[in-house]
């Protein structure tokens, strides 16, 4: 699968009406979060034992796998502009911090 993940055509990863989750490329597995900060907890627990299998792993045709956080299922990142959803209290935080 390619995806977009930044951009005008970017890629639907998630589910428009879940704010928080992360998708794990590869095994596709989306995982719900009520917080930016625990999405992003999960992502980097996530990465650092996928990061693990790779080093442990003999293999040169082991799937490439990481976790991405969305932000109503788009990947989401600190330059993501805000996703023009009324209200959405983390887009709005962000946007009145210089
Ligand atoms: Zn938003």
């Amino acid at each position: 699968m390619t995806s977009n993940f930044f951009g005008p055509d970017r890629t639907l990863l998630g589910y428009e009406d879940t704010p928080w989750s992360v998708w794990v490329l590869g095994p596709d597995d989306i995982h719900d979060r009520p917080t930016l900060g625990e999405a992003l907890i999960s992502a980097a627990e996530i990465n650092a034992s996928l990061a693990a299998m790779r080093m442990e792993s003999t293999s040169e045709y082991d799937p490439v796998m990481y976790a991405v956080v969305l932000h109503h299922g788009y990947a989401w990142s600190r330059k993501s502009p805000h996703c023009g959803r009324p209200g959405c209290q983390p887009c709005v935080n962000k946007e009145a911090t210089p």
